[in-house]
């Protein structure tokens, strides 16, 4: 954030195009697919632009270290990491403050939406790998291990689409990429449920007035609606495949 710009570098030109094109409003182009690993209970693959991000859950099983058992609810432990070729210049392997504190914020909005009361003293663990990062990980992250909680059976109120809105150039914007997040002026990511309208995660960098805050938020929101849509659809897919296969299964054993 608020790094000096490059010269010539332009955030938003004179057509009110971004560097890559996009119009202030435009989230990067999105894919998500559910049920990518075979050992993992549920997992997802997400793409949000250059960010290339795995999530994988196990459980609810077993909670180790057994002092964090609960005896009236399952605990969510997550783990979010940045791998060392995620980055332009290698990251050192291993946790360091910033990825704790995001392993942290996500852990906590997720459970905020797991029914953890059907599953006392389990543990259900959540892993974020970032094979690729530019900006706004931390969404990606939290819009793939929702989808791969819902991949692995365990009962949640909603899906948890993520994803952060900006100031770049003295206009606000939505999902903003590396050089964005670099020269802009503010980067706010929120996580939102369109269906009861709960804020799930809310963090903000940098300096916006309270006009443009409101506007980020909104255009968060939009921005959460589409990638909803897109979660959901990655669910109805597998599912299409997984009946596919259980069918064919099914007919091959009657041969
Ligand atoms: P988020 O990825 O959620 O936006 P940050 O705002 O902390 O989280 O980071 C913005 C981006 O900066 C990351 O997506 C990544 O591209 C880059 N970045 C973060 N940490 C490092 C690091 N240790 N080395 C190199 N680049 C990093």
């Amino acid at each position: 954030m608020s790094m000096e710009i490059p010269e010539g570098m332009q955030l938003i030109n004179s057509e009110g195009r971004r560097l890559d094109g996009r119009r202030p409003d435009e989230l990067r182009p999105i894919k998500i697919e559910a049920g990518v690993l075979r050992r993992a209970d549920g997992s997802a693959y997400v793409e949000m632009g250059k960010n290339k991000i795995l999530a994988a859950v196990y459980g609810p099983r077993e909670c180790h270290p057994r002092h964090l058992q609960d005896p009236t609810r399952a605990i969510v432990q997550c783990n979010y990491s940045m791998l060392s070729f995620s980055v332009d210049e290698r990251k050192r392997p291993g946790p360091d403050r910033r990825s704790i504190e995001i392993s942290k914020i996500i852990g906590e909005a997720l459970e905020h939406v797991i029914f953890l009361e059907q599953f006392p003293r389990t543990s259900i663990d959540v892993y974020i790998a970032v094979l690729q990062a530019n900006a706004g990980t931390r969404c990606a992250g939290l819009t793939a291990a929702s989808v791969a909680l819902a991949d692995a059976g365990i009962p949640m109120r909603d899906l948890v689409p993520a994803c952060a809105a900006g100031k770049i150039a003295g206009k606000v914007v939505l999902d903003l990429m590396k050089e964005e997040d670099n020269y802009g002026e503010a980067d706010l990511p929120l996580a939102y449920i369109p269906r009861t309208g709960e804020i799930l995660l809310l963090q903000m960098d940098g300096h916006m007035t309270q006009e443009e805050f409101e506007r980020a938020i909104e255009l968060a929101k939009g921005g959460c609606m589409k990638i909803y849509e897109l979660q959901k659809e990655a669910l109805r897919r597998r599912y299409s495949v997984a009946a596919d296969e259980a069918m064919l299964r099914e007919e091959t054993r009657e041969v």
